[in-house]
């Protein structure tokens, strides 16, 4: 593998540890992570782990996943070094897979262009946002998302532009598959008035959800239900494992509190959803992704 990505010139680093490369910080290393500046160095990343038929992930900005403390003997495709973003002169703008989601909807904000604004809390990368359907405060990417460029995992183009179907918090675009770019139809807006809401929405951010290192909501909401409100209820707020806590400010957020393992994490996360299903019959499900190694 390494020496397959070295011969097409992919930078790549061996036995990097994961932890350095999520927020909530935990999870052992990954056996090869490799580093694709360009939709083209994506492909041919993909290429080579096809043609060895390597086990692999795709990794945006880690801002969704508790990864397992023993690591993963596998390719991860680290998008990081892929963050163009274009805003053209009607409003379209088209980011590679790995731009920083929050820095594009300040530079298409500031430019003058509404239609990501809702979004500009929410860590972690376009082609994250894009597989997870991230959103919040009634608004999904895909409500403004018009082309998707993803590659399968043998590094082939798809561009559907209805094909992937989106939902609460998920798609169909499959495990393995990276998303090389989107691009997303925006509106002429205030940049004053833009300001005043992107400010307003990272205070009420603040104000509601805990600092420090974590992955964002740990479930989904239920169906007719709330996932937090429902964990406050049941006195969680506070409830440890080791350094993992449930924070007491949101019950749906899991925080490290520095030097937690995903085992603790995960503990205490199996815990909290059992603790709800005896009390309640709900069967929370997991919005974080869980990387393991495969059995
Ligand atoms: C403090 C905090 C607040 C948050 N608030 C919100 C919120 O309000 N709303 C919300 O929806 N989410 C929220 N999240 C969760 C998270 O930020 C989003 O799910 C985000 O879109 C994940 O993007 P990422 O690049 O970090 O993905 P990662 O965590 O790196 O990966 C998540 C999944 O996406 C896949 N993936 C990542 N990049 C690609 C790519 N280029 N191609 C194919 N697959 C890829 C991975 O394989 C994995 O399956 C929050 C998280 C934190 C830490």
């Amino acid at each position: 593998m390494t020496q397959a990505l070295q011969q097409a010139g992919i930078a790549y680093r061996e036995g990097e540890p994961l932890s350095r490369h999520t927020t909530m910080g935990v999870g052992g290393a990954a056996a090869v992570m490799a580093f694709p500046r360009s939709p083209e160095e994506l492909r041919a990343t993909l290429e080579i782990r096809a043609d060895l038929q390597a086990p692999h992930r795709v990794l945006g900005g880690g801002s969704n996943l508790v990864v397992a403390d023993e690591g993963l003997d596998e390719l991860v495709v680290n998008t990081e070094s892929m963050r163009a973003v274009t805003i053209g002169e009607d409003g379209r703008v088209t980011a590679e897979g790995g731009a920083n989601l929050i820095r594009t909807v300040l530079q298409t904000t500031r430019a003058g262009w509404r239609g990501l604004e809702s979004a500009v809390g929410i860590p972690g990368s376009i082609g994250g946002a894009a597989v997870m359907n991230a959103g919040a405060y009634g608004f999904s990417i895909s409500d403004v998302m018009t082309e998707i460029t993803v590659y399968d995992e043998d590094g082939q183009r798809t561009e559907p532009p209805e094909g992937w179907r989106f939902r609460y918090r998920g798609s169909s675009i499959p495990e393995g598959a990276a998303v090389a770019s989107l691009t997303a139809q925006l509106e002429r807006g205030d940049t004053e008035d833009l300001a005043e809401e992107t400010r307003a929405i990272g205070n009420r951010r603040r104000a509601t959800q805990p600092g420090g290192r974590n992955a964002g909501c740990v479930f989904k909401n239920p169906p007719e239900g709330h996932a937090g409100r429902t964990i406050d209820a049941l006195g969680l707020k506070g409830r440890r494992r080791g350094k993992a806590v449930v924070s007491p400010r949101h019950a749906n957020f899991v925080v490290n509190e520095g030097g937690a393992t995903a085992a603790d994490v995960l503990g205490l996360i199996e815990e909290v959803r059992e603790r709800v299903r005896a009390a309640t019959g709900v069967e929370l499900e997991l919005e974080v992704k869980v990387w393991g190694p495969r059995s």
